[in-house]
């Protein structure tokens, strides 16, 4: 069974967006993953199909209903449905490159994509939406931050990368950035390219990688080093 998106929406049509270009595109092609768009507004109330409301005790903006939430959820993911429900929300647990991992190895999510001040608290407890943010920031709406999480889970899909290996030297595996890249021409604007990198040389090229990596980690992203710290020191 391939992996299977529900995307909740009142923007259907944002989707499959960029997700259907490229990598991701050719993966949806291929079936290594499906999706669905639920539109929210199909479960709204009344003549005008209202999804949303004032906040309860005053304040600025809009609410997205629960019982509209609730109903649009139900249909899309029956109680026995195995794979996590997720909120994209700024609030949420800022997204990582091992949360990405075990969503790529499981069966799916569902994802509810906010709009407005955000959702009804009441849903999110009662249908256990894990929140998930994409960084600190404020987006206008879930749909671009759900499409960053399903691009970084579908290119991690089985036969989705092919035998390409890159993904396993990445930034953040081991908790560490890339180092950088060159490529022809071997001398450009003056520049050459590191000698080290022409040597042909293996070992001493995964040397100057290692350091490089480390060396713009340490600068960059200090607090990945300490992570990392932290793991040798349990180990
Ligand atoms: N009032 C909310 C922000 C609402 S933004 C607050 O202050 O927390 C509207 C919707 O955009 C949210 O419901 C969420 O689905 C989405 N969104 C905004 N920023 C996001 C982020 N950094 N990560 C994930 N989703 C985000």
């Amino acid at each position: 069974m391939s992996f299977h998106a529900s995307i909740l929406t009142l923007y259907p049509d944002m989707f499959p967006g960029s997700l259907g270009q490229s990598l991701a595109g050719r993966a949806l092609e291929r079936g290594d993953w499906t999706y669905e768009t639920v539109a929210i507004r199909d479960f709204g109330e009344g003549k005008h199909a209202n999804v949303d409301d004032t906040p309860a005790g005053g304040g600025a903006g809009m609410v997205l209903r629960a019982d509209v939430l609730g109903q649009a959820i139900d249909a899309a993911s029956p109680s026995d449905d195995a794979r996590p429900r997720l909120l994209m929300s700024p609030r949420g647990k800022p997204l990582t490159q091992n949360r990405v991992r075990e969503f790529a190895a499981g069966e799916g999510v569902l994802i509810v994509c906010g709009r407005f001040e955000g959702v009804d608290q009441r849903v999110i407890d009662a249908r256990n939406l894990e929140e998930v943010s994409i960084g600190d920031y404020i987006l206008s709406g879930g749909e671009v931050a759900a499409t960053v999480l399903l691009d970084a889970i579908v290119r991690l899909l089985p036969g989705v990368m092919g035998n390409d290996v890159s993904g396993t030297h990445e930034s953040f595996e081991n908790d560490l950035l890339e180092h950088p890249h060159y490529t022809r021409p071997a001398v450009w604007e003056g520049h050459a390219i590191p000698e080290v990198l022409t040597s042909g040389n293996h070992k001493k090229i995964a040397e100057w990688q290692r350091e490089q990596s480390e060396t713009l980690t340490q600068a960059r992203r200090p607090d990945l080093i300490a992570k990392r710290q932290k793991t040798l020191d349990k180990d």
